[in-house]
């Protein structure tokens, strides 16, 4: 959770108290700051945005500026820091990035209409924006690759009044503005936590009137998030359903399918929250996109940040399977491509669906893969359609953005021209990506608008070569365009040579070699020479045509009629033409908005075909297969690879990784193998690689991705679960021990026959023979209760017996090879059971001192031996269900009977002083018959 106030609502700031001696520039900023107290509030003075009292004192330290003061507040300084407007950016970036929000409040007339009120009137400013985490659209403030989503969780008041967990009570709502995706999902309070853990939303509306433990555990879910709290009324089922007929222009939702009153509570919030901070002007929202529990494989919070799929432990996409896999070359499909990976399908017809296009461009012959890197050489070229889109509903685009619709549609129309591979029939989805592509070239169906063809031969003859990023830089309308513009473009440039010209006249009129026409904000063109010959223009015969503008300590400056009357020329032939070129860019932004639909369909094929096409270079580059979808319980994989640990090790250029198959047969039929597979062997074996990746293949697999495997059979896995490694939650106040129980907890009583669950030592946190009870314990409840397929890694030998008794649990283990008291891993996966760890030999590779390890040696010894006597073979045959036993006490007691403590004590009561030679010899005999004793 990301936050600069611990937690919600990050700025909030203190307001100063009234003060009778206030200037009116003061009152204006306190009247605004009074409306938007939870925001860092940008006052626009002249060529600075100014921060002032606590949003100043917060910002300097949060952008590493200079703190300063301006004026007096009730006889005090006002702090204030600024920072300038050109660079505002970069500021705001940083801001956001540390969970801040800020209003942008500009000047909204001219000054010399404030000063038309009397001399003291302040300039008219008003917020003109609101800046969050979640609402960002500026590609400055994005990455490229990646979504930006604003979340909502919604739930009635029925819902809350019952602390209900019941689906219909709960529902999750996430847009992103800057592509105008909306998509809504009814859960489970635990399907919401891991929808969030997939979404990863950069800032989240929770209704003030949620439990903060809830609010806690929601935002947990999320990584970095910034916490909104909207109030009931903002947040209610009512308001929502009344924001959402708003938005959509519609008189009711029921087009839109079966929604609860949740639902309306969520997806309404985030209307509301948009109305609010984009000040009412709503940007282009598609229609919301409803996802059901059962449409996608479950992935609790805890799994997909254990499993790191979009993002490592520390939150960087680094080490990810993401990072390993992604291959695409525009960030919409990265894009698309993460939203796979972090809701994979649980329906084999749309898994197949997306496997089938991979399947067409995957084919290995040379003529398919050079007409797939033509492809990909294409796309690589096509800007981002979907964001510049978004920008232009909210107003905030630029010359660019219309470039990149032009350039975007182009590539599109390239792309539909391209040949495809002739290998097999084209797929459903390559097929409908090329007809919306191919749809650019031909006219709309409805026979109203042009083709979007002709909106690019528009848009390519309207703008230069050359594109300022913003529009008030003028020069972006291409010449020959418009005649009017041109003319008046003419004029100004223009009467800028003839002032270029009137200084040599002027030099060779007053014989003044250092005269020069200058041009400055203030005084606008004027004519400026050195101090010593200012009154050689002030005294006839050039009085006449010079008049005095203004004397400075060097220069004294001058104009004349014919000077002022160019400078008005040009400039209002400037202000024609800047107004011309914003008229037509107006009228350009209309006509791609009025196509937005359509230029959003190909966004979205370009996206899919890049998607296709680099997991068809993935799966080729790398040897990966297409697996098979089942709608039974099977889990067979074929020489299986850890995607992100191979790829680590072919770029360090260590050994090469170690396939292993992993067999889960599918019900009692094919009862060969285990439903269980109960892993056991040495530290550093590749245990948790193993568990991992086969959890990873799943997750691509159901993604519709090509896995890394020689063959896999997956059937289609309905929750995923995996409980790996151990970290303790200090902020929530839980030990290792007591995160590990409930995150067991979660899988005992939620996973059923389609679930598959890996679960890396349980019970390692806590005394041998507790942590032994409960690894039992559960290994017996996922047997006979959850029947679940199953991996579970474990050092309790112990549990290996279990076999024998249950008849879908199957040993497998790690082999290692010893050679003279070295041991090597081998990394591969065989039948059976280990019979140790080796824990004290990775111990001695991690370079513990050697009396450590020596010592270590001796009491593992014995502590082995007593175990035996502990738990006599057969015990655990007979045991019944769920009650394992012994105790550990007989492990403590043996310490002190180790024949190296009796050694030991022995030789620490002997004075060796006293000892005759025959004495001496007598206590060896002694030491040896302790030894032999033993
Ligand atoms: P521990 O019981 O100590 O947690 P472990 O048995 O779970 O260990 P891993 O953490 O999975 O072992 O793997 C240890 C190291 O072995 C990893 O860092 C990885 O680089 C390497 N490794 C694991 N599996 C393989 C494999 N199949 N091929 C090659 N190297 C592997």
């Amino acid at each position: 959770m990301l936050n600069a106030e611990n937690n919600t609502s990050t700025t909030k700031s203190k307001m100063p108290p009234p003060d009778q001696n206030i200037t009116p520039m003061m009152r204006q900023f306190l009247d605004i700051k009074a409306n938007h107290q939870d925001f860092l509030l940008f006052y626009r003075m002249g060529d600075f945005y100014e921060l002032f009292f606590d949003d100043a004192i917060t910002a300097a330290a949060a952008l590493d500026i200079t703190l300063t003061h301006r004026g007096k507040h009730l006889d005090e300084n006002i702090p204030m820091c600024g920072v300038p407007f050109h660079a505002a950016e970069n500021y705001l970036h940083r801001l956001i990035r540390q969970g801040h929000k800020v209003a942008i409040c500009e000047q909204t007339e001219d000054p010399a209409e404030a000063k038309k009120r009397g001399s003291k009137s302040v300039v008219r400013r008003e917020v003109v924006r609101l800046v969050t985490a979640g609402t960002l659209t500026e590609d400055g403030l994005l990455e490229a690759g990646a979504n930006n989503y604003l979340a909502a969780f919604g739930q009635t008041r029925q819902g809350a009044r019952q602390e209900a967990r019941q689906e219909e009570n709960l529902a999750l709502a996430w847009v992103d503005i800057s592509t105008g995706d909306v998509q809504i999902f009814a859960g489970t309070f635990e399907a919401i936590q891991g929808r969030l853990a997939g979404l990863m939303p950069r800032e989240l509306l929770l209704p003030d009137s949620l439990s903060r433990e809830k609010q806690g555990l929601l935002s947990e879910s999320c990584g970095e998030v910034v916490v909104t709290e909207l109030t009931s009324s903002q947040a209610s089922s009512e308001s929502g359903y009344a924001a959402l007929v708003n938005a959509y222009q519609v008189a009711t939702l029921e087009g839109f399918g079966d929604w609860s009153r949740s639902m309306y509570a969520a997806c309404g919030s985030l209307i509301n929250y948009l109305t609010l901070t984009q000040l009412g002007k709503l940007p282009n929202l598609k229609p919301p996109r409803l996802t059901s529990a059962d449409e996608r494989m479950r992935i609790d919070a805890a799994t997909c940040q254990n499993l790191e799929i979009l993002q490592n432990k520390t939150g960087e996409k680094k080490g990810s399977l993401f990072a390993a896999i992604d291959k695409t070359v525009t960030g919409p499909g990265a894009r698309m491509l993460s939203q796979r990976l972090a809701a994979p399908l649980a329906q084999k017809e749309a898994i197949e669906a997306r496997l089938d296009a991979i399947s067409f461009y995957a084919g290995h012959d040379a003529e398919t893969m050079r007409t797939c890197e033509t492809k990909r050489a294409i796309l690589k070229q096509a800007p981002d359609m979907a964001r510049a889109l978004g920008r232009m509903s909210l107003e905030r685009c630029g010359p660019r953005d219309l470039a990149a619709i032009r350039d975007g549609l182009a590539r599109g129309f390239d792309l539909a021209a391209t040949a495809l591979p002739d290998i097999m029939p084209c797929p459903p989805l390559i097929e409908a990506a090329l007809e919306a592509l191919a749809a650019l070239s031909s006219a709309p169906k409805d026979g109203e608008g042009k083709p979007l063809k002709d909106l690019c031969a528009h848009l390519d003859k309207a703008l230069s070569d050359e594109l300022p990023l913003l529009t008030r830089d003028g020069g972006f309308i291409a010449a020959g365009y418009h005649p009017g513009l041109d003319e008046a473009r003419r004029l100004r440039d223009e009467s800028r040579r003839v002032i270029a010209g009137l200084q040599n006249s002027y030099r060779e009129d007053t014989g003044i070699k250092a005269l020069k026409v200058k041009h400055n904000a203030v005084l606008g063109y004027h004519i400026d020479v050195p101090a010593a010959h200012g009154d050689r223009l002030m005294t006839a015969p050039f009085a006449e045509t010079f008049f005095h503008r203004q004397t400075l300590a060097n220069s004294v400056r001058f104009s004349t009629t014919e000077l002022a009357e160019l400078a008005g020329q040009i400039s209002r032939a400037g202000e024609k033409a800047t107004g011309l070129e914003q008229e037509i860019f107006d009228s350009l932004c209309g006509e791609v908005l009025a196509e937005a639909e359509a230029i959003s369909r190909s966004a979205e094929a370009l996206a899919e075909l890049d998607v296709a096409l680099a997991l068809a270079k993935l799966a080729c580059d790398m040897n990966w297969v297409r697996p098979e979808i089942y709608d039974d319980h099977r889990f067979f994989v074929e020489a299986g690879r850890h995607p992100v640990v191979e790829a680590s090790l072919f770029g360090q250029g260590d050994s090469p990784f170690i396939a292993n198959d992993c067999h889960i047969h599918a019900d009692d039929k094919q009862g060969d193998t285990g439903r269980l597979l109960l892993l056991t062997g040495p530290n550093m074996a590749g245990k948790s690689t193993y568990l991992r990746q086969n959890a990873l293949i799943a997750v691509l697999a159901q993604s519709g991705c090509y896995v890394p495997a020689a063959k896999a059979e997956i059937g289609i896995v309905d929750r995923l679960f995996s409980r790996v490694g151990a970290a303790d939650d200090l902020a929530r106040g839980q030990s290792t021990f007591m995160v590990e129980m409930v995150e067991t907890a979660a899988i005992l009583n939620q996973a059923g026959p389609a679930s598959m669950v890996i679960l890396d030592e349980i019970g390692r946190g806590t005394s041998t023979f507790d942590g032994l009870s409960i690894a039992w314990a559960t290994v017996e409840h996922m047997h006979e209760i959850n029947k679940c397929r199953t991996m579970f890694a474990t050092h309790y030998h112990e549990l290996t017996g279990l076999s024998e008794k249950l008849d879908k649990v199957t040993n497998i283990t790690m082999r290692v090879a010893e050679y003279q008291g070295d041991v090597a891993f081998l990394h591969e996966v065989i039948a059976g059971a280990a019979d140790r760890s080796y824990g004290i030999h990775v111990a001695k590779l991690a370079g513990l001192p050697t009396p450590v390890i020596e010592r270590a040696r001796i009491l593992l010894e014995q502590l082995e031996q007593s175990r035996e006597q502990a738990i006599p073979a057969g015990v655990l045959e007979s045991l019944p269900l769920f009650a394992p036993t012994s105790s550990s006490a007989q492990v403590q007691d043996s310490h002190a009977d180790s024949p190296a403590d009796k050694i030991s004590h022995a030789v620490a009561e002997l004075d060796p002083d006293r000892l005759s030679p025959k004495e001496a010899l007598d206590f060896i005999y002694h030491l040896r018959h302790i030894l032999d004793a033993e």
